[in-house]
């Protein structure tokens, strides 16, 4: 019988150093191996020129290293870059690479599919498959890394989780893929360049900042009213603004972190004033500031972005309260790279 050989990357630098102890051998040789597979991201074991023959090839008859392969790559006029990457059970995510003038950032995937039901995303109606693991998540981010080199001659500056999937629903995972992507052993990269989205789930907000982490927060609100927040997002009647509110003010209270707000205005669900006073209110809780997105339309005409003018009126409706916003446009529309696009369809 064959035995199904362990994900080696499955492993802490602790497990690797006490596999080698076990075998004989010493547990220097884990971190030399740890290192091969993070930091420089060897596909096999033949890479790891600096462990002898024997020692490679007790690892392959042991272990196999699962890695992402990019499986189709699509460049945008923008600069954007969409990565279609296939899993070792060959299903699918995509993760985004993002150029602007000083910064290249990363739109990973957390999770294939999603289970949350925002009505305006394509992503929502992909089942939820899996979570994705720490090195699925890590390999996102070298592929990027890699593309970013290539394509705009400089490495990656900034991660987003705003890719497919909600981050705090695969939260260890998540939290094991930024320990590597921040660990000098890893990336190296500062948490403060890196901000996980969520669509609010007030236990796990909570838990963030039990667990002191170092990374930002972006909270997709897109209505600060109950009744129209669940007509749009309908799990909202499980997590109420209420909750959300109370988890975001300890958020704040233990981590002193400002909180960023992401918020499309359609026409004729969210576009009055009292939509935007309702922001205001909501944005007094706790400091924070507003990301107004551009609404990537998914298809079915339900959703319209709203009119400049209802987006003009939000911004003198937070700027009189001493709100930070700021308009965003979308990038990578004509490869389906935009925010909520990402729905496997090439
Ligand atoms: N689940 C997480 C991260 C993924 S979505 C979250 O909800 O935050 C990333 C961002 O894209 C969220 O702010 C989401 O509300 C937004 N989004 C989803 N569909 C969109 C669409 N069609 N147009 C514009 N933004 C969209």
């Amino acid at each position: 019988m064959e035995v199904k050989k362990k994900d080696i990357r499955a492993l802490t630098k602790e497990q690797l150093r006490e596999f080698f102890v076990k075998q004989g051998d010493k547990a220097f040789r884990g971190n030399q191996v740890y290192e091969w597979l993070w930091q420089k991201s060897a596909y096999s074991f033949e890479d790891m020129t600096n462990i002898s023959l024997e020692t490679r090839q007790m690892l392959e008859a042991n272990f196999v290293i699962n890695h992402i392969k990019v499986d189709q790559m699509q460049r945008s006029a923008d600069g954007t870059i969409k990565n279609a990457v296939r899993l070792h059970d060959d299903l699918i995510v995509e993760s985004v690479l993002i150029p602007t003038a000083t910064r290249t950032t990363a739109c990973v995937s957390s999770q294939v599919g999603c289970s949350l039901d925002c009505r305006f995303c394509a992503t929502s109606r992909l089942k939820r498959m899996r979570n994705l693991n720490p090195d699925e998540i890590y390999d996102q981010v070298v592929a990027i890394d890699n593309e970013s080199r290539l394509y705009h001659n400089r490495s990656l500056s900034n991660i987003v989780f705003m890719g497919m999937g909600e981050p705090l629903m695969n939260y260890n995972n998540v939290l094991k893929a930024i320990d590597k992507i921040t660990s000098p052993e890893g990336l190296g990269m500062s948490p403060k360049r890196i901000v996980v989205s969520t669509s609010g789930v007030p236990k796990m907000i909570k838990k963030m900042a039990d667990d002191k982490v170092k990374f930002k927060l972006a909270v997709s609100l897109h209505s600060a009213i109950d009744e129209i927040r669940t007509s749009i997002m309908p799990f909202n009647a499980t997590f109420p603004l209420n909750d959300l509110r109370e988890a975001l003010q300890y958020w704040y209270a233990a981590t002193k972190n400002r909180i960023t707000y992401e918020y499309v205005v359609w026409d004729a669900i969210n576009d009055k004033r009292k939509d935007a006073e309702a922001l205001v209110e909501f944005c007094k809780f706790a400091p924070s500031k507003v990301n107004l997105i551009e609404y990537n339309p998914i298809d079915d005409g339900e959703f319209q972005q709203a009119s400049s003018k209802a987006i003009d009126m939000y911004v003198s409706v937070l700027e009189a309260n001493n709100i930070t916003v700021t308009v965003r446009r979308s990038r990578g529309k004509d490869i389906d790279a935009a925010c909520g696009q990402l729905a496997n369809k090439s």
